[in-house]
């Protein structure tokens, strides 16, 4: 399999503040890689660097072994790169119809209006509620649907890599599971390359192929997603009530 994103010695600081201290990854095209760590640890930082939202104090972010650095953050999305940040954001005194029309404006000028409608339909099979919902205000959705919305958005682009943002954060149980059954879907049908970063860590883990383990700006564990799920530290720390757990695993 090919890399499709690394990362080498990642700095980024806020003011005096490192967030991120260090930090190397490498994803493989077609995985689900997850991010894990307590409130904090630079989960956010770190999807921010890649879409360019936060500026990099030393290190190199490439995509296919392309220095990103070169692209404005506008530029980004052109180039592959979709982020769903935390907290659903959607354009809400527009339609649901509209909001995805939105996600396909970087590669407008590039595709056809039948491959870009073709786009669209893929992300009303995906998820049907959309489809039925369409000419609604996205304002009105609820938030597990709004959630899906900003998913499908970034779908409609056909990004070379989804960065997913805490996507189950605050939803019932019902939407969370609704939610990881298309991540799963999203993955497996489509190929498409995703670094998740999630607060539900067993989830997570049962999902991605591999997983890094982020604590106060460094990556202190990495390795395969099943092998991560059988190390004392991360069974001690976010999945079985060490002190990072969260109400919700
Ligand atoms: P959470 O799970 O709570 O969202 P996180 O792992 O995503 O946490 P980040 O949001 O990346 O963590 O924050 C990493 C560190 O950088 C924290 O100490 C945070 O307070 C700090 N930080 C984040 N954004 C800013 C900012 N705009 N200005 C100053 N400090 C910031």
């Amino acid at each position: 399999m090919a890399t499709l994103l690394s990362i080498e010695n990642l700095v980024v600081a806020y003011g005096a503040v490192e967030a991120l201290k260090g930090v190397s990854l490498e994803i493989q095209e077609g995985d689900v890689v997850a991010v894990l760590g307590a409130n904090g640890a630079g989960k956010t930082t770190l999807l921010k660097a890649i879409s360019g939202l936060v500026p990099i104090k030393e290190g190199v972010i490439k995509l296919k072994g392309e220095d990103l650095s070169k692209y404005p953050a506008f530029r980004l999305a052109e180039q592959g790169i979709m982020h769903i940040p935390e907290g659903r954001r959607v354009f809400s005194t527009l339609t649901v119809e509209e909001n995805l029309d939105l996600g396909s404006w970087g590669i407008r000028k590039n595709r056809t209006p039948q491959e870009l409608q073709k786009n669209k339909d893929w992300v009303f099979a995906l998820f049907p509620i959309l489809k039925d919902r369409r000419r609604q205000f996205a304002g009105t959705l609820s938030g597990g649907e709004q959630q899906m919305l900003a998913i499908g958005r970034g779908l409609v682009s056909q990004p070379k890599i989804l960065l997913l943002d805490e996507p189950s954060l605050g939803l019932a149980p019902i939407l969370v599971l609704e939610i990881f059954r298309v991540i799963r879907q999203i993955h497996e049908e489509e190929k498409v390359t995703i670094l998740l970063v999630e607060q539900n860590a067993r989830k997570a883990l049962g999902l991605a192929d591999y997983g890094y383990i982020l604590e106060t700006g460094k990556i202190v564990l990495h390795d395969a997603a099943a092998a991560l799920k059988e190390s004392e530290h991360v069974k001690a720390a976010y999945l079985g009530g060490g002190r990072f757990q969260r109400a919700s695993q």
